[in-house]
């Protein structure tokens, strides 16, 4: 039985943090989940565990330290998940800003809320306490196409105000810990895909632009390599991490599933032409302008995680993908306010 029960987690309205929302809840953890419902932060991803007993909302900035620090007070919170943060690339091209506020200084204000709360708690209680911090393989910046592979120890290397914006956190969390004995542990995760994922990113964007007969837009030459995890498997990576993880270390998550970015679109495509028909989905794809300092590789060793807490992923990326897609067929209430609403001719952004 895990010593941590209580748990607060930051951006649980979001596509990760509602993923681990849920399976926190299944598993019987007290979880308050906090998010101040940016653009990004969707109620309706939290809707089969709204109202359980052992799950509870709180609209809050995590940039709030008194708070968040009297919320973990008040809940006797034992373990910090963290994963609010601004989160899409080309939005921290346009306008870093936001980024630097929340992902920078908020990380710092909340690390300073739960410095206080740990602080206060018993001797034994401190010892099991963890601040875990959801991190990004892309603050390591940018591999060859064909050769090297990130891991615990490859130097940090961001390349976008987004990876720049994480490094700067990861750093902070890892002073709170040095400077401060905060236990904390880290982990850096590949891209991940899955059921309530905002429809800016990739995969779920070619999946709905397909859906309207709109075009696919690929930057470049679709040759960018990312490596792709089911976001079910790193939710289950995260509770290991966050229960067993050990103090002040980092764990890199990532699932051996390194794809291009126009096998990923064709793969949409052909999963589209078998379940729907009526046309050839990759008539739709259209070849963009790069994205500027677009990093041409990413790819995750993740021997420590496997070797150390025993976790290993569950789906292919073609089992996974296929779920995906599945899932954004059976879910037009999900997703159909979000396209017809608030983006309505607002740039969605390219893949
Ligand atoms: P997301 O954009 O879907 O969700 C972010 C959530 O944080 C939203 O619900 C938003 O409302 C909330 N939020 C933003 N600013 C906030 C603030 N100041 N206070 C409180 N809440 C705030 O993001 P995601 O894809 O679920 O990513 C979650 C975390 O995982 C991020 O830290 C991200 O860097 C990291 N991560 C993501 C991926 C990926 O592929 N999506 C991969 C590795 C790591």
């Amino acid at each position: 039985t895990p010593k941590m029960r209580r748990v607060l987690v930051t951006g649980g309205a979001g596509f990760i943090g509602s993923a681990v929302c849920r399976l926190l809840v299944a598993k019987r953890y007290r979880v308050v989940c906090v998010d101040k419902l940016t653009y990004a932060g969707n109620m309706a991803s939290l809707g089969s565990i709204m109202g359980r007993p052992n799950f509870r909302f709180v609209g809050a900035d995590i940039g709030d330290a008194a708070q968040l620090h009297r919320l973990m007070r008040d809940e006797r919170i034992d373990g910090v998940m963290h994963l609010a943060a601004e989160t899409h690339v080309d939005r921290s091209i346009d306008s870093p800003a936001a980024f630097v506020e929340t992902n920078v200084l908020g990380t710092v204000r909340l690390l300073d809320a739960a410095l206080e709360h740990w602080r206060g708690l018993s001797e034994g209680k401190r010892a099991a306490f963890r601040f875990h911090h959801v991190s990004t393989d892309e603050v390591f910046g940018d591999l060859p196409f064909d050769s090297g592979v990130f891991s615990e120890t490859t130097p940090y290397a961001p390349s976008s105000p987004y990876s720049a914006s994480k490094a700067a956190s990861d750093h902070f969390v890892r002073a709170w810990h040095e400077t401060y004995g905060l236990p904390v542990v880290l982990s850096n995760c590949s891209n991940n895909y899955g059921p309530h994922h905002f429809p800016e990113k990739l995969i779920p964007l070619v999946i709905l632009n397909a859906l309207a007969g709109r075009e696919l837009p690929i930057y470049g030459k679709g040759a960018n390599v990312r490596d792709w995890l089911y976001v079910e498997d790193h939710a289950e990576a995260l509770e290991q991490v966050l229960i067993r993880g050990r103090a002040g270390e980092t764990y890199l998550i990532g699932g051996r599933q390194e794809r291009t970015n126009l096998h990923v679109v064709e793969a949409i495509c052909d999963l589209l032409d078998a379940r729907i028909g009526g046309r050839s989905h990759r008539d739709l794809i259209r070849f963009v302008a790069d994205r500027p300092g677009h990093d041409r590789r990413y790819a995750i060793d993740p021997s420590k995680i496997e070797g150390e807490l025993g976790w290993q992923p569950r789906e292919s990326f073609e089992t996974g993908l296929a779920k995906t897609v599945d899932w954004y067929l059976a879910n037009r209430d999900w997703w159909e306010p979000i396209r017809a609403g608030t983006y309505q001719g607002e740039r969605l952004g390219v893949v």
